[in-house]
């Protein structure tokens, strides 16, 4: 049995990869700032669940404890979309503090003690890969991810540990929901339409279900991915 850490465990994404972890009979402890969203994600698996704020030092190395992690997922991210001339030195700040060294601060503090064979898995973007009009802080800090991960991955091989990013288009979650609000109050569009203006980037012309990063995640970790280091796995239909 691994011991598995998924930051941003309590909805989306990171709630999908937790459960895919545990289903197989890892370990899984889940955090992010709210405690009723993880013991929602937890319910009916046999979990850990800890409140931290991945850009609060200390809370991040508090979800370390004497036991290594052979796995560590780091998934907490956020951004909010604005053109450069509109974004407030404040909101770049935020988006670069949870989405970027959110990732350092969990990758540092779980490299310290992880055991040969360990697995780092960053989730990145499709604007770890590319920029999109609207949303520079958010990229600026996803292409951060991968330059972190690329490093690490160099930095760790030696000790038989790969460190690799997932990068997917919109997935079918909270945030790419709050992507499709967004248009609709920008563009007076409906839901209808505004679904289809965040599709129309991906070839395959739909969202990615939360189910398929969690597949991704299983296979980085697996010992299929051994040589698999520094590599940015894009799911997104084709648009990377
Ligand atoms: P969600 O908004 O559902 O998940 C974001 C998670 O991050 C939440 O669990 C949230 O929990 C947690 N989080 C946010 N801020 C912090 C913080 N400061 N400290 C700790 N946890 C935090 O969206 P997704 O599941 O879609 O996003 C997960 C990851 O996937 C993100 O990194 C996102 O950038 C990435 N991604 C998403 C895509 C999409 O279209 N959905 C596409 C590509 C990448 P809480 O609020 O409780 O802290």
């Amino acid at each position: 049995m691994r011991r598995v850490l998924v930051t941003g465990g309590g909805s989306g994404i990171g709630r999908a990869i937790a459960r895919a972890f545990a289903e197989q009979g890892d370990e899984v402890t889940i955090s992010s700032r709210r405690a009723d969203a993880l013991l929602e994600t937890a319910k009916g698996f046999a979990m850990h669940c800890m409140t931290a704020d991945v850009t609060q030092e200390d809370q991040v190395a508090a979800l370390f404890d004497d036991t290594p992690y052979d796995v560590v997922i780091a998934n907490a991210g956020a951004g909010k979309a604005s053109k450069v001339a509109n974004t407030s030195l404040e909101d770049w700040n935020a988006t670069m503090a949870v989405t970027l060294t959110g990732v350092f601060l969990t990758f540092r503090a779980a490299v310290a003690d992880m055991p040969e064979g360990g697995r780092l898995i960053a989730i990145g973007s499709t604007a770890s890969l590319k920029g999109g009009a609207n949303i520079a802080s958010y990229a600026a800090a996803k292409h951060g991810v991968l330059g972190l991960v690329r490093s690490l991955a160099l930095e760790m091989a030696g000790r038989n540990i790969t460190c690799n990013a997932i990068c997917p288009g919109y997935v079918d979650t909270g945030m790419a929901e709050a992507a499709i609000s967004g248009i609709m109050k920008r563009f007076g569009v409906g839901h209808e339409e505004a679904l289809a203006r965040v599709t129309a980037g991906n070839p395959m012309g739909r969202l990615i279900d939360p189910g398929e990063v969690a597949a991704a995640a299983l296979y980085l970790a697996s010992p299929a991915a051994s040589s698999v280091n520094g590599h940015a796995l894009a799911l997104s239909g084709g648009e990377i």
